[in-house]
This record gives C-alpha cells, structure tokens and sequence, in this order.
C-alpha cells in the first residue's frame, strides 16, 4: 500500500505565521541539533534554507529557556523536509530526528525534573511508563506552549497534543508529527531500559482533527 501524498501548506499567505506560541530556546536548539545530527550541517542548511529561516543558519538559538522559538518555524521545518525529500521521506527524517532529539532532552531535562534515575528504578514496567509519560507531559507543559494531556483506552495509552508544534498551521492528508514520534519512542526506550513501544499518530490536527493523537502500545513490541 502506497501511503497517500502529503498536500500541506502553511497557510501563512496573506497573514502573517502566528508568532503567539514558542518553544524555549533551549529546545528549538535541541531540534536543530538534532536535524544536524541527522542530516549533516549542510542538509540541515539547505533545509533551513528552503522553510525560509535563513536567520537560523549558523545561529541557533541560545542554550536559555526563554520563549524565543515559535511553533511555526519548527512546523516549516518538518513541511520542509516533506518538500525536500518527499512525503516519505521527510517521514522517516523526521522520525530520526525526533529520536536524536531526545539524547539533548535528557541531558538538557532530567536533572531539572529531578527523573535522572527513573529508568533504574525498581518499578513494574507499566508504572514506570506512566510515571515517564506523565513526567514528559508535564516538561511540555511547564516549559512550552504545547499542550499535552494523557489518556488511555483500548487501543494504549494516548499521548493526546492539544497545541502541536510540528503540524503547526499545516493541512496535510496524513498524519504528519514525525518528530513528535520519533521523541516519545526514545523516551519510552530510556525509560524501560531498551524496550520498545509501538507509537502511532492516529489523528492530527493538520487533518482537521482536534487534537495530534498518539496511541502507545501497552506492551512493549521489542
Ligand atoms: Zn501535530
């Protein structure tokens, strides 16, 4: 089965990118290592290049957690890797650079959330997932505009973004929060120790959808 083609636009003609949402600073640094990290400082130059955030080329963003990276210029990132390299592409790019980004996060975060042992705990695995999952809510939403709450129901646990960055004013046909997956997988991965969940976008917000919806195997597949 082909996957369907992603049409997005930012729908920025005609009115300016909201500029009312932000990421720190710290994490829009933490992403654009990431990408780095993913695709070499000249991908990453090019991709900048092309979302139209020239002013980002060697200058990231300061290592501060003041609010000064705004959700649109992560969401041109991701619909810029789509342009790049295709919708499946820009998929799987982006899947890896959400998982790099959480090596930074950690450094960056658990101290902070005082989590740095959580892994090591001698806790049932199902508690310390939920404890992982409901410390990383809560880092989102003490420390950025996004806006996380959890859920559960048949299909797992629900990491349910009622504010989403990476689709940031998009209209795509597909789920397109890439990024958002690649994060929550590694931090599933750190915090049980090398297991791995199943994450699944099931609905986004640059569908018409209310919310970017993360559906999270109870057990691990791995
Ligand atoms: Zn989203």
């Amino acid at each position: 089965m082909s996957e369907p083609p992603i049409h997005s636009s930012l729908q920025h003609n005609g009115r300016p990118l909201s500029t009312n949402y932000y990421y720190p600073n710290k994490m829009g640094r933490i992403v654009l290592l990431a990408f780095e990290e993913v695709m070499g400082t000249h991908g990453v130059n090019a991709l900048l290049n092309l979302a139209q955030l020239q002013h980002l080329i060697d200058n990231y963003p300061p290592n501060n957690l003041e609010p000064g990276f705004p959700f649109g210029e992560l969401s041109r990132l991701q619909q810029a890797l789509d342009e790049m390299y295709g919708a499946r592409g820009g998929r799987g790019l982006g899947l890896r650079a959400g998982r790099a980004t959480w090596k930074h996060a950690l450094a960056e975060f658990a101290p902070v959330l005082g989590i740095a042992d959580l892994a090591s705990r001698a806790l049932p695995l199902n508690i310390k997932l939920k404890i992982g999952l409901d410390v990383f809510a809560e880092t989102f939403n003490k420390f950025t505009d996004q806006r996380v709450r959890l859920g559960e129901d048949e299909r797992g646990y629900l990491w349910i973004i009622e504010r989403c960055p990476v689709c940031w004013q998009r209209a795509s046909t597909s789920p397109c929060c890439h990024l958002a997956i690649g994060l929550l997988e590694k931090s599933l991965d750190w915090v049980s120790r090398g297991r791995r969940f199943r994450v699944e976008e099931v609905s986004c917000i640059a569908m018409g959808a209310p919310t970017c919806t993360l559906v999270i195997s109870k057990n691990p597949v791995g």
